[in-house]
Formats: structure tokens, C-alpha cells, sequence
């Protein structure tokens, strides 16, 4: 038991938050969860609040934090496990962070959920109790640190059991859990439930009980005094079969107690005045610049440096929820244009992997295909690009038509969830009332795709000027952190000042 000693002072007004998630940039990052988690705390910081990060110790995350110490003993008895907390800081804000260190657990290379079978790591959900219960006894200061929360900030299913667990304390903070996406949900069978040793109550239709099967993501939802998803639209849509995955009836009852916040996106490190990945610089006032990142991109990929090329690009997780298979189904209307070129990141399905490497095969010169992560190289297609696809089937809230926006670089989107809420269609009237910033598709298929890359076309053969609105009309808007921090801090009152009974009793 040790007091903390190594972490900056806390801001004088505000609450403590303690915010817990099983990815943040700095430290590791799988995916959009990861760029929240290590923003929204600094905003929120930003704005006064003692916000505190907890997450597990994967080796990657103990090398890039800063400042790393152990400031606590934690003994999980029911499962032996002798577990450290280190402290650390990250990011120019300092922002206090703990990662939960425990032996044979968290401690393994790679990525944070899956092994190197592309399996998913088959102890998960014993590794993701574990970290519950150890946001649990922080939360509860079992472990010495002389910090107690007014709130704790879940989120996605690796955090569901945190309000379940401090729902059966005699007393608790208040809780807010954030659906990231809807579609991965911790749910497990009662094997491995009884296998947990969690208390019997939460097996129950009113807990985390769900078609005879443990549902983590359920008991955030359940257990949680507000929850919130990642866009007004998606909060919609999760209500409702299509996108409830069994869900929408709770989603429902909750309704209340449901909001969708748009995330924002990190100015500092999504910035083409000021990004240390691009080969030129640029902004609004500048826009012609952006052409030289062209040039760098066809030059980095082997694409010929054609100047009047109009280079679409992709960069994401190369899985069914993202469309990819959309893009590659169109390709042969998309190679009839022949200054069209076509730039693809990603790392995902095998299957996916090699729809991407052969359409490279197939067409060189005109597609360029990178299988893995790349972060480097995510920030040179955002600025080489002249538009950017993201044919989602469905998007919680979505990054990379925030980060295209931002890089004058023209989003294609479907119409859904936080697609829906940040782009605004290229319409001839949108066009005319200078408000468009994007295209976007009704209908997640071929031909709905191909009709928004076709419009896009188009307008790129008439007079620049046209196109030249359109991208820095995106380039204006504004999705910093600071307007969801604040949307964020709201709920966060609301929480403390009216927590919901346990619905167990
Ligand atoms: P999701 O969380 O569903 O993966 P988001 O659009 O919310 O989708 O966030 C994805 C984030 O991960 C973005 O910052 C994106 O640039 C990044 N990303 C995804 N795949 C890659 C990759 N292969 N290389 C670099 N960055 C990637």
C-alpha cells in the first residue's frame, strides 16, 4: 500500500473520474476505442476534472508510458493472483494513468485481445474479470492510493462487469458506460461463467444473463447509471433489430438514460499544418500544397506520379463491418478511369487480406495494397488522398472521415451512424449553399458505392474551384474534443446526482 507520490497535482475543481478501457493511444491502440481513451480524459482534464486512467499493463503500454512506478499491491484472492499497480503519465497533459500488472495475464506481445492464431486470446474473459476487479478496488480505494472516484467510466465489453460488481457494494460511485460498437459483446457460456466464481445474482435475466450465455457488454448496460454510444445516429440505430443484436429491447428500456456523443478527434496529433508524417505541409489557405503529398504517397507505394491522378484511399480493420469487400467488388468500373488510383491499409481477415494483395497483383500501377498496421503511413494516405472511402455496413461513430475531413481529403461514406452524422452529402443544392463536405450512399452494396465514387468523378472533371469548396469546407468544420468533453461532463453530473437503484433488487 503506497500513497501516490510520482503523479502532478489534481485540478482544484471538478470530479474524479476514473476512466477505464482495455486500449489508449499512447500506449496501445487496436482500433477508434483507443484514440478516445487517450483523448477524451485530457479534455476532460483540460476542463478541470481529476480524470485518472486505468488499463492493463501489456508489455508495449509499460514501454511507451512514462514516468512508470509501482504505486500499489493488489491480491485478487478468489484467483491467487498477486497483481501490481504502476503508475504512470501520459501525453503532454501528464494525464495520471495505472496499468494493472499481472503475471502470465496481461503480459503477453501483440495484440491485446487476439493471439498470434488470429484467435481470440481463449482466457478473455478470466482476463478482463480480473481487470474489472481491479477498477473495482481501485474505484473503492482498496488499494491504498488515497483517491476515490465520484464516477467511473467504463467502456465496451471488456469494462461491462465493472457496474455490475460495484452495483452489490453497500455503497459505489456513479457509473457511465460507452458502447464503442455494439457488435463485439464478451459473451460467454455458463461454464465459463461458474468458471469465473462471480456472484450467482448476476446470473439473472435482469443482470448479465443473456440466452443462457454471460453477456459483459450487458451488465454495462444493465448495471450503468447512464450509458452512451459514440453518435446520436447509432444510438438510434442500436434500438432497434437491425443493429440491437438482441440488445434493443434493454437498449430500449434504457432509452432515458441513452445518449449518443459524437467523438472528436486529437487536433494535436491530426493536424496537416503540423503533422510530422506528411512530406508538406498544409491548410485551408494553402490547399494546392496538399498536392505534394500526393506525389510522396505514389512515390512511397510505387504508383505512377502522375500529377492529374485522383487517388482514393482506405485505411482501417479489414472486417465485414467496414465494407471492404465493397470496394473490391468494384474495382473493375473503378480501373475504366484511367487516372484513377487506388490506395489501401489494413490488417484483418485473411480472406480480406488477400482480396487486397491480389487486386494490387492484378492491377499494377493503378492499386497499391498494405497488409498490416502502419500508423506512419495511415497519416500519409489521409494527406496524399484525394478522397477517402469508408463503405461501412454500420459505424458506431468512425475516425478516418473525421481525420479525411480535417485533411481536405473528401469522404465517401455510407449513411450510417456517426457516417450519417459528420458528413454532409455533395447534393447539387448542398454544393450550391456551400455546405457539402462529402458523398454519401444510401444503400451498403456495389452499386450504392459505385453511384457516390461516380458522383465524385464527376465533379472532380469540373472547374477545381467546385472541388476546392468541397474539401476545404470539410477542412473547416470542427470536431475537436473539447464540445464532447463537455457533453460528457454534463452526463457525468446527471449520474452522480441521480443514480439508478440495482436493478437485481
Ligand atoms: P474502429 O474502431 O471500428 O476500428 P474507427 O474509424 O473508429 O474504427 O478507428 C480506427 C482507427 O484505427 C483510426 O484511427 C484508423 O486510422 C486506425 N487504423 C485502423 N487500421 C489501421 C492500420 N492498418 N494502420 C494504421 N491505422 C489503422
Amino acid at each position: 500500500m503506497q500513497q501516490e507520490t510520482h503523479l502532478p497535482a489534481a485540478p482544484r475543481t471538478g470530479r474524479k473520474v476514473l476512466f477505464a478501457a482495455s486500449e489508449a493511444q499512447p500506449l496501445i491502440k487496436t482500433g477508434g476505442l483507443a484514440d478516445v481513451a487517450g483523448s477524451l480524459p485530457q479534455a476532460l482534464r483540460g476542463l478541470g476534472h481529476d480524470v485518472r486512467l486505468v488499463l492493463p499493463a501489456y508489455p508495449q503500454a509499460v514501454e511507451r508510458a512514462r514516468q512508470v512506478e509501482k504505486v500499489a499491491d493488489l491480491e485478487v484472492r478468489e484467483y491467487r493472483a498477486r497483481c501490481t499497480i504502476l503508475g504512470a503519465t501520459l501525453g503532454p497533459e501528464h494525464l495520471p494513468a495505472y496499468l494493472l500488472h499481472a503475471p502470465g495475464v496481461f503480459d503477453r506481445v501483440g495484440n491485446p485481445y487476439v493471439g498470434h492464431d488470429g484467435h481470440d486470446w481463449p482466457d478473455n474473459p478470466f482476463r478482463f474479470t480480473l481487470f474489472s476487479k481491479a477498477v473495482v478496488a481501485l474505484a473503492r480505494d482498496r488499494v491504498g492510493l488515497g483517491w476515490m472516484p465520484d464516477l467511473v467510466h467504463i467502456n465496451d465489453w471488456q469494462t461491462g462487469l465493472v457496474p455490475a460488481l460495484l452495483a452489490l457494494e453497500p455503497e459505489r460511485p456513479a457509473t457511465l458506460f460507452t458502447i464503442h460498437n455494439l457488435a463485439y459483446q464478451g459473451v460467454y457460456d455458463r461454464y465459463t461463467f461458474d468458471g469465473l466464481g462471480l456472484p450467482r445474482q448476476l446470473w439473472s435475466v435482469h443482470g448479465m444473463e443473456f440466452h443462457n450465455h454471460v453477456s459483459f457488454i450487458k451488465g454495462g448496460i444493465s448495471f450503468s447509471d447512464w450509458v452512451t454510444t459514440v453518435s446520436p445516429t447509432y444510438a438510434l440505430e442500436i434500438c432497434s433489430p437491425a443493429l440491437g443484436y438482441g440488445l434493443e429491447g434493454l437498449l430500449q428500456h434504457r432509452r432515458q438514460r441513452l445518449a449518443g456523443i459524437l467523438n472528436g478527434i486529437d487536433y494535436t496529433a491530426w493536424d496537416p499544418a503540423a503533422d510530422s508524417a506528411l512530406e508538406q505541409h498544409y491548410d485551408a489557405d494553402s490547399f494546392e500544397l496538399k498536392a505534394c503529398n500526393r506525389g510522396a504517397l505514389q512515390r512511397d507505394l510505387g504508383l505512377p506520379e502522375r500529377a492529374d491522378a485522383l487517388i482514393l484511399g482506405y485505411v482501417g480493420r479489414l472486417v465485414e463491418q467496414k465494407g471492404v469487400d465493397l470496394i473490391l467488388q468494384i474495382l473493375p468500373r473503378l480501373m475504366v478511369y484511367e487516372r484513377l488510383q487506388l490506395v489501401m491499409l489494413g490488417s484483418g481477415h485473411a480472406g480480406l487480406e488477400r482480396g487486397l494483395l491480389d487486386a494490387a497483383r492484378s492491377h499494377p500501377g493503378r492499386v497499391a495494397a498494405c497488409v498490416g498496421y502502419d500508423e506512419r503511413l495511415s497519416h500519409r494516405i489521409e494527406a496524399g488522398s484525394d478522397c477517402f472511402l469508408m463503405p461501412s455496413r454500420f459505424e458506431p461513430c468512425g475516425l478516418n472521415q473525421l481525420y479525411s475531413l480535417r485533411y481536405g481529403t473528401v469522404p465517401i461514406v455510407h449513411r450510417t451512424g456517426g457516417l450519417a452524422d459528420t458528413v454532409v452529402d455533395a447534393t447539387p443544392r448542398n454544393l450550391l449553399r456551400g455546405t457539402a463536405t462529402g458523398f454519401v450512399f444510401e444503400h451498403a452494396d456495389p452499386d450504392g458505392l459505385w453511384y457516390a465514387v461516380d458522383r465524385a468523378l464527376e465533379l472532380a472533371t469540373r472547374p477545381p474551384a467546385w472541388w476546392h469548396k468541397l474539401a476545404v469546407t470539410g477542412m473547416a468544420q470542427d470536431f475537436s474534443w473539447t464540445a464532447s468533453a463537455r457533453h460528457y461532463a454534463e452526463l457525468y453530473e446527471r449520474a452522480i446526482a441521480e443514480p439508478i437503484p440495482n436493478p437485481l433488487r
